[in-house]
């Protein structure tokens, strides 16, 4: 039995408790927010910035902004690497969404390894990764090979090792956390595995950045994307981000020649040249609003240190899991995620056959997760945001669904 004030005594000795309050909440519902995965909320500094940015910079600055905003990418992305991605200055760019900085990243990577005939990717990995890497394999004439890996763990070394084995793969393309699983996959050993067989690695970081701490630089990471409206709480439609080792920058060049990947944006000369270093990974205008928004709310994250909200995220998941094993389990609902607190990243997916059910009646009483086909209920507090108190709430309505006997299974 886990009691409320067990949960109230985790708030009390939070040391990151002060920042629940820095976000915005929906005034006077009851409502717990347990989606932090799939949008984060927005910070209470975001709405004076952006409305900042808005009236004092476009509205008053006018065209004159351009000299602040022209490298505001190349700025917000060395935050970015520092805050959250353990990746030195001049090697990430922000702007697009993640299927668009894939889709260059891929396609870089193919054109850099032209001999190759084999993309591998994970069966079970997010949709618009497979889609966009079937298209590329597709209209490059190379295989897609798929990997069928277990579903509670995620890649696995041996599994990476076997596909890349006959020297023919061009990229390997990973999640570091899954999205439904929450597993974390081994960065270091998955990207050196890769490089011996002569491939790239491309890790995709949308579920883990801004949860788990990594260091792109001290594994040698080759190329990486995700997206900043999840745990970075940039908002929705956020631009997301591009990392290209600095040391392989030069050797690559991306699909879309636009003028802000060119070397000298204002010679507007008769053909394009790349520009040195990370701004040719750029094609067009940046999304400046997007990106104020999205530079305030990693200023929040670098206050907190991701250490701190690695400590505070494997927390909050473990007592949602514990309040699951006590609970749920009893009830027919089976953890989807790995125990270790090491190898899970921001979330926790519950398995029910009546998952559906349960999650629509869960929004009913005010507790916002989401669902995911065939039976998982994704838990995913926010990691800043959400108290302690809130999941155990949560699991206190939750327990009480599951009794009903519309969604148990006896
Ligand atoms: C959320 C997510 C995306 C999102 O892609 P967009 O193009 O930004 O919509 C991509 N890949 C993974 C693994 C994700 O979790």
């Amino acid at each position: 039995m886990i009691a409320r004030a067990a949960a109230e005594e985790l708030d009390r000795t939070d040391p990151l408790a002060g920042f629940t309050d820095r976000f915005v909440r929906p005034p006077g519902a009851d409502r717990i927010y347990l989606n932090g995965n799939s949008l984060g909320p927005l910070p209470v500094v975001t709405v004076q910035r952006m409305a900042s940015a808005i009236r004092d910079e476009w509205g008053y600055e006018q065209s004159d902004g351009w000299g602040r905003w022209l490298n505001i990418s190349e700025r917000v992305g060395d935050l970015l690497g520092r805050a959250a991605l353990g990746a030195g200055p001049g090697q990430v760019v922000l702007g697009d969404s993640t299927s668009v900085q894939l889709y260059k990243a891929a396609s870089m990577a193919l054109d850099a390894r032209p001999a190759a005939e084999a993309i591998v990717v994970d069966r079970g990995e997010f949709p618009t990764d497979r889609y966009v890497l079937e298209g590329l394999a597709a209209s490059r004439g190379v295989e897609l090979r798929y990997l069928d890996c277990d579903p509670l763990l995620g890649p696995q070394p041996e599994d990476i090792a076997r596909s890349v084995a006959s020297g023919d793969v061009a990229l390997v393309c990973v999640s570091l956390v899954g999205y439904r699983s929450a597993a974390v996959a081994d960065l270091g050993e998955i990207t050196q595995l890769a490089r011996h067989a002569g491939a790239f690695t491309l890790w995709d970081l949308s579920h883990a950045v801004g949860a788990i701490e990594m260091s792109l630089d001290g594994a040698g990471v080759d190329l990486a994307v995700g997206c900043t409206y999840k745990h970075l709480n940039g908002g929705p439609g956020a631009p997301a981000f591009l990392y290209v080792r600095r040391e392989i920058q030069a050797g690559l060049r991306q699909p879309i020649q636009g003028w802000f990947g060119s070397r000298d944006l204002f010679t507007m000369g008769p053909t394009y040249e790349p520009a040195d270093g990370v701004r040719r990974f750029l094609a067009g205008t940046p999304p400046v609003l997007a990106l104020v928004a999205v530079e305030a709310a990693l200023e929040l994250l670098a206050e907190a240190g991701i250490s701190r909200v690695q400590t505070r995220s494997r927390a909050l998941t473990g007592l949602a899991i514990d309040l699951s094993d006590a609970w749920l389990a009893p009830r027919g609902v089976e953890l989807g995620t790995p125990r270790d607190p090491a190898r899970r990243g921001g979330h926790v997916a519950l398995r029910h056959p009546h998952a559906e059910t349960l999650c629509r009646r869960l929004h009913d009483a005010g507790v916002v997760a989401d669902f995911r086909r065939p039976d998982v209920i994704r838990v995913g507090p926010a990691l800043l945001a959400t108290r302690f108190v809130e999941v155990w709430d949560a699991f206190d309505r939750l327990r009480r669904l599951a009794t009903e006997p519309a969604v148990h299974p006896h």
